[in-house]
């Protein structure tokens, strides 16, 4: 589309001698300022599959099907979807536990996209507390990737729900939203404690403002700062979608 209307511009600026000008001199800073590669980006969005996504105990059930299907002989192939919204690799709005809190579609891009630190938290940890989280270099980061043992084990790609995943507890969550973080992440579906008594972390982060991301697929993700850019389906006035994460590696 951007393209094409580009192009456009430029025919009408052929017209005159100048225009052209205008226009090979705008097609050449585009190319330059555009370049966006594929290159050194990992895809940390877990595949969502009926058959190994895990679904939070309670949440609505993950249904993918064909409504048509070339391969059955129909003329065309239509699918339906239906999820919960906090599916897979997805995002966490502050609608979701702050009443009059910003919904998915009103997030705004900066926490999505920029730097990120990834800390690789021990397997043998489940709770990552104020404690743990000092253990870490974590300080200047602008946003808090936590890689756990749910990574280490594989279990974004493990239909079983495991209840004894690793969360932020409230104490690290205050600490993070004290200190100006943008995002936090974490590479299971929720990052508050299976059972919690009460949502705190969730309060604590959406109550500041700071987006969650949930369920990245971090195997090939590990310590480091890295470059993010996740982007939730953007959907009127609800409190968390689905999400597709990527990071790249910054050299430093
Ligand atoms: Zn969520």
């Amino acid at each position: 589309m951007q393209v094409e209307s580009r192009a456009r511009r430029c025919w009408v600026f052929a017209a005159g001698l100048l225009g052209t000008f205008a226009c090979a001199q705008q097609s050449a800073s585009r190319i330059g300022e555009g370049a966006f590669i594929a290159a050194g980006w990992i895809d940390a969005t877990a595949t969502l599959d009926e058959s190994t996504t895990p679904v939070y105990e309670g949440d609505a059930p993950m249904s993918f099907e064909f409504l048509k299907d070339m391969r059955r002989g129909d003329a065309l192939t239509l699918s339906k979807f239906s999820l919960g919204a906090h599916s897979g690799t997805h995002v966490d709005a502050p609608m979701h536990f702050v009443r009059d809190g910003a919904s998915i579609d009103r997030v705004p891009l900066e926490p999505l996209i920029g730097p990120a630190r990834v800390i690789e938290i021990p397997d043998s940890v489940q709770s990552i507390d104020a404690a743990e989280l000092n253990r870490h270099g974590w300080r200047n980061a602008e946003r808090v990737i936590f890689r756990t043992r749910s990574s280490v084990r594989g279990w974004m790609r493990s239909p079983t729900f495991h209840r004894d995943f690793a969360y932020v507890a409230p104490d690290a969550a205050q600490l993070l939203a004290d200190a100006g973080v943008l995002l936090v992440g974490i590479d299971y579906i929720s990052a508050e404690q299976f059972g919690a008594p009460a949502p705190i972390t969730h309060r604590i982060l959406l109550g500041k403002g700071i987006p969650i991301v949930e369920g990245l697929a971090l195997e090939k993700v590990f310590a480091g700062d890295y470059d993010l850019v996740v982007l939730p389906m953007k959907v009127a006035g609800h409190e968390g979608a689905p999400a597709r994460a990527i990071m790249r590696k910054l050299a430093r």
